[in-house]
């Protein structure tokens, strides 16, 4: 398999403020057409450490891609560096001089001197155009191995990327095709699902498995390659099943839907609708309903009950409950439910309430306690959790558990 590495070019790059974002794009490419990213490097506008990344690329990658560093400013040091490195001259390419010239003249500017050297381009390279800015690209061969720079900007760089070094690497990769697929798991915990699925997935180098933690999801990433695209997705599609029995359930999708979308299409098979009742998510349940192209189809509205108050005026939770359990509780919690899907006519009636954080918790109920009721014409409900982390995960993640609380009840 080829390896490629990529080296993002940029003294912002290294401070708070900005993220290298090219190398995920360019990631995505490369691994499109087999090619794997064995190394990331970002540095700054240091023409010594430069070199020496690009010194260090060229013994172990078979393709290397620079971003950045192309513009017209004395930081600008990547054609530089890369000349020397490469052991070419760079030579004033006059094309490339009068293109820029003549964008300049079409916007009404002269062009300052300190643009020409944007039209420096390696001996033996070849000029990739740019029709959205001034510093054009360069590809070379340096003795098998493909080398290509990039300018900074992503709407510069992935137009030409696409157009002028993708044929390359499809070229190079002969024939070399991936599948992909993104299984995302709700309800289980990071090493209760890794015991369950190790064994399985452990058994292939291909496809390649990764699994990844996000805030309240985990997604298992499949990668496979063959020599056709079918063959790719065959193997992708062998291992899918196997962790697909094994999961059960807990696996809610595997054609990268969201957990609102999967939420979305089982209420809208079941001709179902659905309005929501929240305290400590302040909506955020509705929001992501609401967030599915066509929700109006099965969403009907959400009360927002902050204060007791508005918990028994708007959804007729009877204040002695309140009084009695407190507001966080499993019966207020199937109160709300009840009081939303009645007051709005729904078949179901979700709800939410508990303690974010970071202050307000108690020896009964510790922050991040969490109660998720639903309430359908069959049966009223409600789960008690006690959810890790800061206040905006704990609102994020009890707003997936009253998801999942609807996907759950309604699977079949
Ligand atoms: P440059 O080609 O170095 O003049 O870069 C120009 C601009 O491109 C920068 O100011 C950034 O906004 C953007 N840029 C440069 N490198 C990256 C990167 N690795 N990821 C995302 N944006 C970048
Ligand atoms: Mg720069």
């Amino acid at each position: 398999m080829l390896r490629a590495e990529i080296i993002a070019i940029g003294s912002e790059l290294l401070t708070p403020h900005r993220t290298d974002t090219n190398s995920l794009w360019l990631t995505e490419r490369l691994n499109s057409v087999g090619i794997e990213v064995q190394l990331k490097t970002v540095v700054g506008d240091d023409e010594a450490i430069l070199e020496e990344s690009l010194r260090d690329a060229l013994k172990r990658s078979d393709v290397i891609i620079s971003t950045g560093g192309l513009g017209p400013t004395e930081d600008d040091i990547t054609r530089k560096v890369f000349a020397r490195v490469t052991g070419r001259q760079l030579k004033l390419d006059y094309e490339v001089l009068a293109g820029i010239r003549e964008r300049f003249a079409s916007r009404g500017y002269q062009m300052t001197p300190n643009n020409e050297r944007q039209a420096l381009i390696l001996v033996g390279g070849k000029v990739l155009a740019n029709p959205n800015g001034t510093a054009p690209g360069i590809k070379i061969d340096q003795e098998g191995k493909l080398i290509v720079l990039l300018p900074g900007p992503p709407r510069e760089n992935q137009p030409m990327f696409d157009d002028y070094v993708m044929p390359d690497l499809e070229r190079m990769s002969r024939g070399v095709r991936m599948a992909s697929r993104v299984l995302k798991v709700t309800g289980l915990g990071e090493s209760a699902l890794d015991d369950m699925i190790a064994p399985i997935y452990k058994e292939y180098t291909n496809p390649s498995t990764t699994v990844l933690f996000t805030d309240s999801e985990i997604e298992i990433h499949l990668t496979g390659s063959a020599d056709t695209a079918a063959r790719a997705e065959e193997i992708v599609d062998e291992l899918t099943d196997k962790l697909e029995e094994k999961l059960g359930y807990y696996l809610y999708s595997t054609t990268g839907e969201s957990l609102e979308e999967v939420v979305g299409h089982r209420l809208r098979l079941k001709q179902f609708t659905i309005a929501t009742a929240e305290s400590c998510t302040g909506g955020l349940v509705a929001e992501r309903i609401t967030r599915v192209p066509g929700s109006s189809d099965y969403f009907v509205g959400s009360v927002v009950s902050y204060t007791n108050e508005v918990k028994s005026r708007l959804l007729d939770v009877p204040e002695e409950m309140i009084e009695l359990h407190g507001a966080v509780s499993g019966e207020v919690a199937e109160a709300m439910a009840r009081g939303v899907k009645m007051r709005t006519g729904a078949t179901i009636g979700v709800s939410v309430t508990g303690t974010a954080g970071p202050g307000g918790g108690t020896d009964a109920v510790p922050v991040g306690t969490v109660y998720v009721g639903l309430s359908d014409d069959v049966v009223t409900s409600n789960r008690r959790l006690v959810l890790p982390g800061d206040r905006h995960l704990v609102r994020w993640r009890a707003s997936t558990a009253a998801l999942e609380m609807v996907r759950r009840r309604y699977l079949l």
